[in-house]
């Protein structure tokens, strides 16, 4: 028997479930297919695990600043235990929770959920373990999986899904990468208190940001660790009797003996087992699927939203892509469409980032040196300066363009960098200028104000 939809969304995370939600706000009737867990990868082995785990690092922080704030007693005698065991079931219970919210919103939406991993049999129909499915327009939703390199010994190692099931800390970890999931997981690490090892295979980690974020990240990681290895790719992975292993590396040396390597060198495309050649939808060389700004793929009725797509692997983008799709296909607004300039981020990264819009670089290649203006500021954040040993340096930068000084890039790194960027993009999207952060009264005393009396 065959089931028919408006809509389906192949995949239960952050795009599916925003886009079928919104299908069925506007009374479609939508299905969301789902092999693992509804809520994909931010829910269950991405943004809401890792800021968890974010947090408790974030907690050591302030109990290691507790006695300059006076608290003494057990903060000053004994080291403080850490339960990571304890923390991952709570971590854990409130995931379910999440979930149990999801399915309300599909109970109240009237979405249906179908479990199985789905296939396509042509452009408007797929099947779920033996049943079939049509809808007018179907969405591939189906995010993506870590990446593992090709060397002996890898299989040693676990990834960030590994990172989420590890149900106790290691003593010694070695983090391979260079990007966000890299710099996170080792600063989580770090922070809890495992030996931590960051291996980088070119100059440092997140090469493409500013430099005042990259500088200032690896500036911190000397101070407070992790260990950073630069220019070290690796070659082989050995097991120790012990069961402990070794990385060696392409220039001679060796890191290790640790207990844990992750791998986090990048992500790619769920995109291999769908079937897609019974569509004729197209995947570019490393399988992601390429979308119009309308996310149509080449084959009409049917769209892909979200990390597949290979832009910015986010999960409010893919949020928010589902969300526009819906609103044009089904709410009458032929024109919605994601603008996929000037997203805001944050690298939840010890010291933590915020960044939007261009690096110095990119806007001195864009406009020419003359027209980029630059302010910077450093300064300890109130909390910090409080300390004697943890006087860390917030460091932000705000770029402006042209004679009206438009705010093309907008940088922070440092203590509440996380918080204070989201009302910020929203100025710079709103092509705010340096003239407009100066008509803004500061807000005393945080660290944002510094970003409205830079001069
Ligand atoms: P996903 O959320 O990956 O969902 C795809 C779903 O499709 C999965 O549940 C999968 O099981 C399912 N699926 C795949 N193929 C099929 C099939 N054939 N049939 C049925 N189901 C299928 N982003 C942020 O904005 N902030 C963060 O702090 C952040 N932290 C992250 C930390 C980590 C460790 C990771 C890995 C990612 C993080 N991200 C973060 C990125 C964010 O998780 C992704 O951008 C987002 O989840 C993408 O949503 P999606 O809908 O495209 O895919
Ligand atoms: P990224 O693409 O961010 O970074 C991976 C990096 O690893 C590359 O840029 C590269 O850096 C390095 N690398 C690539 N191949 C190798 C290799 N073979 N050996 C060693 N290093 C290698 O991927 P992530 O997996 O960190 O994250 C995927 C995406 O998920 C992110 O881009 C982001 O969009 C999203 N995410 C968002 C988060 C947030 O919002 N806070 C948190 C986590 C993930 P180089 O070229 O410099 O070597």
């Amino acid at each position: 028997m065959t089931q028919h939809f408006d809509y389906i969304a192949i995949g239960g995370g952050s795009g599916g479930i925003a886009s079928a939600n919104r299908a069925a706000k506007h009374g479609k009737k939508a299905a969301v297919i789902e092999a693992k867990y509804i809520g994909g990868t931010c829910v269950n082995v991405g943004c809401v695990p890792k800021k968890a785990m974010w947090y408790a690092g974030q907690i050591a922080d302030a109990m290691a600043y507790g006695p300059d704030y006076g608290f003494a007693g057990y903060l000053t005698e004994q080291k403080p235990s850490f339960d990571w065991a304890r923390l991952v079931k709570n971590r854990e219970a409130y995931i379910e929770r999440i979930h149990a919210a999801y399915q309300r919103g599909f109970d109240n939406n009237d979405v249906t959920v179908i479990r199985g991993f789905a296939r396509f049999v042509d452009k408007n129909t797929v099947e779920v373990d033996g049943t079939l499915y049509t809808a007018d327009h179907i969405t591939i939703a189906t995010g993506g999986r870590p990446q593992i390199p090709q060397i002996e010994g890898a299989e040693y190692g676990i990834d960030s899904d590994g990172f989420f099931a590890l149900t106790e800390q290691p003593e010694s970890v070695a983090v391979v990468g260079a990007g966000y999931i890299a710099v996170e997981l080792a600063g989580v690490f770090n922070a809890l208190g495992t030996e931590t090892h960051l291996l980088v295979r070119k100059e440092g980690p997140l090469r493409n940001f500013d430099p005042v974020l990259k500088d200032t990240l690896v500036e911190q990681m000397a101070k407070h660790g992790p260990t950073l290895h630069t220019h070290s790719i690796p070659e082989r992975v050995e097991k120790l009797a012990d069961g402990t292993l070794v990385i060696h590396l392409n220039n001679g040396k060796t890191v290790g003996p640790v207990q844990q390597i992750v791998w986090a060198i990048g992500r790619e495309p769920a995109t291999d087992n769908l079937n897609l050649e019974a569509t004729g939808v197209e995947v570019d060389e490393r399988g992601f699927i390429p979308t119009d700004k309308y996310q149509n793929t080449n084959i009409g009725g049917i769209y892909a939203v979200g990390d597949n797509t290979g832009r910015a692997q986010l999960t409010p983008v893919a949020v928010a892509a589902g969300r526009r799709l819906c609103e044009r296909l089904f709410n009458n607004k032929p024109h919605e469409h994601l603008d996929y300039s000037n997203i805001a981020t944050v690298v939840f990264s010890h010291p933590v980032i915020g960044t939007v819009g261009m690096t110095e670089p990119e806007a001195i290649a864009e406009y020419g040196e003359d027209q980029v203006k630059v302010y910077n500021s450093q300064f300890t954040a109130l909390y910090q300066a409080i300390t004697e040993e943890h006087r860390d340096p917030t460091r932000m930068k705000l770029i402006c363009v042209g004679k009206e000084k438009k705010i093309v890039g907008i940088h922070s790194i440092g203590f509440g960098s996380d918080e204070l960027l989201q009302g910020f993009a929203v100025a710079m999207k709103m092509g705010a200028t340096k003239n407009d952060f100066d008509n803004t009264v500061a807000i005393h005393p945080t660290s944002a104000e510094e970003f409205v009396t830079l001069t």
